[in-house]
C-alpha cells in the first residue's frame, strides 16, 4: 500500500499524516528554490553556504559537507569548487589535521548567508497562525520523527554543543576555550559550542525533540 492511494489514506491515519509531511516538503523545496535563485544560487549552493556559516569551525571539510548534502564526495567537490570560483568561498588546511581541508567563507559569501539566514522565513509566518498550544504538540512529534529518521540513518541532523552527551561545559572556565568534548577529546571556544555539529548525540530523546526544534543556542 502506497500513500499516494487515496483509498490507503481513509483508512490509515499515518498514511495521511506521511501525505501531509510530503506535501510540505515539496513546498519548502519551491521556497527554498525561489530564495536561493534571489541570490543568484541553486538550493544546493544555498545550502552549502550556509553550512559553512552555522558547522563548527573546524568540522567544515569536503566529507562533512557531503554528508550534509547527502552525496557523494565528488559531487560536494564540485558544489565547493563552484563557490569558490564566485569568490564566496575559501579552503585552507585544518590546524589539527593538514591532510583535511576546511571551507571558509569570504567576505561576500558571509553576506549573502545574512541574506539566506531568511531561509525558511515563509513557513516560520505560516506556523505563526497556529494556536500556541497545537503549535507546542506539532514542535514535539515532529521532533520526535526528525530524531527517529536520524536514527534510521534517513536524514543528518546537526546540532549545537549543549545538551549532548559528550559535553562538558566550563571544563576549564575562563580559559580561551573552556569547554570540552569528549568524543574528539578537544577543548572548545564558547563560539564552537554554538555552532552545529553532526555527531551531537542528545542527552535524552527529549533533549533531542527540543534540540532538533532549536533550543540548543537559546
Ligand atoms: S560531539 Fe557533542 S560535544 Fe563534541 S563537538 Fe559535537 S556536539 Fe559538541
Amino acid at each position: 500500500m502506497s500513500i499516494y492511494d487515496t483509498q490507503h489514506r481513509r483508512e490509515s491515519p499515518s498514511a495521511r499524516v506521511g501525505m501531509a509531511i510530503l506535501r510540505m516538503s515539496q513546498a519548502v523545496k519551491r521556497l527554498s528554490l525561489a530564495e536561493a535563485e534571489g541570490e543568484g544560487l541553486t538550493p544546493v549552493q544555498a545550502q552549502t553556504l550556509l553550512f559553512v556559516r552555522h558547522t563548527k569551525s573546524f568540522l567544515t571539510s569536503i566529507g562533512r559537507l557531503a554528508a550534509a548534502l547527502s552525496t557523494t564526495h565528488v559531487t560536494a567537490v564540485g558544489v565547493a569548487d563552484g563557490l569558490i570560483r564566485r569568490g564566496l568561498l575559501t579552503k585552507e588546511p585544518s590546524p589539527y589535521d593538514k591532510r583535511v581541508t576546511l571551507l571558509r567563507l569570504t567576505p561576500d559569501g558571509e553576506r549573502i548567508c545574512q541574506n539566506l539566514d531568511r531561509f525558511g522565513h515563509t513557513l516560520e509566518k505560516a506556523l505563526g497562525q497556529v494556536d500556541e498550544a497545537d503549535l507546542a504538540a506539532l514542535e514535539q512529534q515532529l521532533g520526535a520523527l526528525v530524531w527517529s529518521l536520524r536514527a534510521a540513518g534517513a536524514l543528518q541532523v546537526a546540532e549545537p554543543c549543549r545538551g549532548c552527551i559528550h559535553f562538558r561545559e566550563n571544563a576549564v572556565p575562563e580559559s580561551a576555550e573552556p569547554h570540552h568534548c569528549q568524543l574528539i577529546q578537544r577543548f572548545l571556544t564558547e563560539e564552537d559550542s554554538r555552532l552545529d555539529c553532526p555527531d551531537h548525540t542528545p542527552a535524552s530523546s527529549s533533549d533531542g525533540v527540543a534540540y532538533s526544534n532549536g533550543h540548543a543556542t537559546d
